[in-house]
């Protein structure tokens, strides 16, 4: 296995302009939630042999180290349930003490993170992901399909004491968690966590009919206005994230709106899956196969492989969502390509 991550490599950058210096890595197709609006209760897991092990996904992501990406986030399913999982992360945390990495983070659900709090730290993660849709019991319920979430109050609690930093990603939900928004913001940002507000995205097949679920963000944001002054930010991350400061508070809120905004002219990302397929656009359906390039052909033929996939990342999504269309727009789930 390579370990270099000399700069000998040309940076990537698609027919837009855009260099791709962020790479969001699916580690796992598996989880111990079943959100309703991200994966069917009897969810079908990919067969082991289709997954990348982690020397390869380390190859691949210390490919993409050396054409210039600059932050790399592990995600899934759900990351910390994949098996030597810390192994991997303490490896690209070296890159990270090495400068060849300006940040490694994770999104994750929070289940497991009491438990991998320290090593994480340990290995220099600063920030993390994680997504929460409601303090209540029930409701948590409901929504995951599991009764975890104390599992998840603690893992936060463990990761805040090791001095990371939290965001919370929270999915706007019609008549679910609508209603228990403002609570949720005002407890994330009395407890230092930012929080995110992401509005559904027709990905995968689920047993929910996504339209009853739909929120515009728009409308929240709205309602929020109502009660709070929300100042906007300058700050972008090359992702879709608007972010807002809520003066009251004194935290910030971000809103994630694919649906009722286009966020693509910055887009700086590309998405390897657990199985080595390279999506260059979380809506459109181009991949490269990076898992055969490397098992079929060797890892020297990675690097022109990935400049022809980079050329042919598309200028945009085309996300709508739709009353009877039950077919997703996207037929791959969000925790297939990792979100
Ligand atoms: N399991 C981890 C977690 O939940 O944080 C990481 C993977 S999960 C797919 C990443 C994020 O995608 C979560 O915040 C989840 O709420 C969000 N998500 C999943 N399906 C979605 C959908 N159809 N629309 C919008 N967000 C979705
Ligand atoms: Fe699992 Fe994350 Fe999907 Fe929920 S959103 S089912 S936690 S992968």
């Amino acid at each position: 296995m390579t370990n270099s991550t000399e700069r000998t490599d040309t940076p990537l950058i698609d027919a837009f302009g855009r260099q791709i210096t962020y790479v969001r890595v699916s580690v796992t197709d598996r989880c111990d939630l079943r959100c309703n609006y991200c994966m069917p209760e009897k969810m079908r897991f990919l067969p082991r042999k289709d997954l990348l092990t982690l020397e390869e996904l380390e190859q691949l992501i210390m490919t993409f180290i050396g054409r210039g990406a600059r932050r790399v986030r592990l995600t899934g399913g759900e990351p910390l349930v994949r098996k030597g999982i810390d192994t991997l992360i303490a490896r690209l945390g070296e890159q990270v003490a090495s400068g060849a990495l300006e940040e490694i983070t994770l999104t994750t659900n929070g289940t497991q993170l009491a438990r991998h709090a320290r090593s994480l730290a340990q290995a220099g993660i600063k920030r993390l992901n994680v997504s929460l849709d409601t303090l209540d019991p029930h409701k948590f319920h409901e929504i995951t399909r599991r009764d975890a979430l104390l599992d998840v109050l603690r893992g936060i609690d463990a990761a805040q004491a090791e001095g990371i930093r939290i965001k919370l990603n929270t999915v706007a939900l019609k008549d679910v968690n609508e209603d228990e928004l403002p609570d949720m913001i005002a407890w994330a940002h009395g407890r230092g966590h930012d929080m995110t507000l992401i509005e559904i995205m027709p990905m995968g097949a689920v047993d929910a009919d996504r339209y009853d679920q739909y929120l515009p963000l728009s409308q929240v944001r709205n309602n929020l206005e109502k009660h709070w002054t929300l100042q906007p930010l300058s700050m972008r991350t090359g992702g879709p994230a608007r972010y807002v400061e809520v003066e009251e508070t004194g935290g910030r809120l971000g809103f994630i709106t694919p649906l009722t905004q286009n966020f693509c002219d910055g887009c700086n990302r590309v998405r390897l899956t657990c199985t080595g397929q390279l999506y260059m656009c979380l809506g459109q359906e181009d991949r490269c196969d990076l898992r055969a390039v490397l098992r079929e052909q060797g890892p020297e033929a990675i690097a022109s492989a990935l400049d022809k996939a980079i050329a042919q990342k598309p200028k945009g999504h085309d996300f709508t969502i739709r009353r009877q269309s039950q077919k997703p727009a996207v037929p791959r789930t969000m925790s297939a390509t990792g979100g």
